[in-house]
């Protein structure tokens, strides 16, 4: 068979082609070459050669094989279904719906010689406040297989290539014939000679002891987006580890912590913060700065103002993960309690009790305003 063509131009689409890109193309194509309609001589052909490119880059995994690796040696598959033979020919399905549920289907075929995909994994990032707000680069190191650089990941000695079983020809499994006086009984097992991997390595890589894999320090730069928060989990593709007999690697997976800050707390993409007002400021009225995640912020605070009210700064709080725009920061004022009084205050503010009574707080509304004293006094009064 000639060369292979490289399966995006099969395509007609770009190495970046989203799934969607990829799947409009194929639909134009097969529509365009199915026998059924094609009757050019090559049209089969160049079907199949559409259908195998869209079988791998449709499939991310095989895609992502198929980037780093190029085409696999068809003898060595994908661990999928075979070739076209399995489905006798054109034709006989009903419609095109029933060639694309028959494509994509796709049972799998335990095949010893199969790719095998890496193991995926995790490495939890502790990040501290703001940078989970505002998002971050890192490098971090991790321990992980990967593809031996000597052997390129056959496990064979440099200049040997892995063997096919010949007691089993590559199937990893020995076919027992009984011919009983029932009939034939046909037993399978494992293949005693390779131990079901249907290939044996004559020379071993020094480098891997045949494994094909060595475990390696990696680091890795890793790009953490604003808005992330605990709990979250980053997937860098084809960043686990290798893969076997050219299957792809798995994917590494951040899982995201993250540290509380001292004065600003989070729900999702709102802020959380409190701020202590003093008994004058709280009832004459103040204007007062606040910080945020950013800057800080002027904040009018109204005379008459109740400890624990929540005053709300539009857009000061995290920038959305997905979409645009931010959550809101939440101040909640405090009234603080003085504590260190001279002589001189101290008088001032008996003064200032026997002047204001309980007429100061009658328009005190609110949770914890002029009702509070009224409920009170009704409690007292056994209602
Ligand atoms: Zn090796
Ligand atoms: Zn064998």
């Amino acid at each position: 068979m000639a060369q292979k063509r490289d399966y995006y131009e099969v395509l007609g689409v770009s190495r970046d082609a989203t799934q969607e890109e990829i799947k409009k193309a194929y639909r134009n194509l097969a529509r365009k070459l199915h026998p059924d309609v094609n009757k050019a001589p090559d049209a089969e052909e160049r079907f199949k050669e559409v259908k195998e490119a869209y079988d791998v880059l449709s499939d991310e995994k095989k895609r992502a094989q198929y980037d780093r690796y190029g085409h696999v040696d068809p003898n060595q598959g994908f661990g999928g279904g075979g070739g076209f033979g399995d489905f006798g020919g054109f034709g006989d399905f009903g419609g095109f719906g029933d060639i694309f549920d028959m494509f994509f289907g796709g049972g799998s075929r335990r095949d010893p010689n199969a790719p095998q995909r890496g193991n995926d994994l995790q490495y939890t990032m502790t990040l501290e406040f703001k940078e989970a707000v505002f998002g971050v680069e890192k490098d971090i190191t991790i321990p992980r297989t990967e593809t031996c650089d000597t052997c390129h990941g056959s496990g064979a000695r440099p200049g040997t290539k892995p063997e096919t079983c010949p007691a089993c020809r590559g199937t990893g499994q020995q076919e027992i014939v009984q011919n009983t006086p029932f009939g034939r009984i046909v037993n399978r097992r494992t293949c005693p000679q390779c131990g079901g991997a249907g290939r044996f390595i004559r020379e071993k890589c020094g480098s891997c002891r045949g494994t094909g894999r060595v475990k390696r320090q990696r680091t890795i730069h890793v790009r953490i987006p604003a808005g992330v928060d605990e709990g979250a989990q980053i997937r860098l593709s084809g960043e686990g580890e290798a893969g076997l007999r050219g299957g792809p690697p798995g994917d590494l997976y951040i899982v995201i912590r993250v540290k509380p800050h001292e004065f600003f707390e989070r729900d999702g993409d709102d802020i959380y913060c409190e701020v202590p007002l003093t008994f004058a400021q709280a009832a004459l009225g103040d204007e007062i700065e606040v910080p945020t995640l950013t800057d800080k912020v002027k904040l009018r605070i109204p005379p008459g103002t109740q400890t624990g009210t929540y005053f709300r700064l539009r857009g000061k709080g995290v920038p959305r993960l997905r979409g645009t725009g931010a959550g809101d920061q939440h101040v909640k004022v405090t009234v603080v309690t003085p504590t260190n009084l001279t002589e001189e205050q101290k008088e001032l503010l008996r003064q200032f009790a026997r002047l204001s009574g309980e007429s100061a707080y009658a328009a005190a509304n609110g949770h914890s305003g002029g009702n509070l004293f009224e409920r009170m006094r009704r409690a007292f009064r056994g209602e």
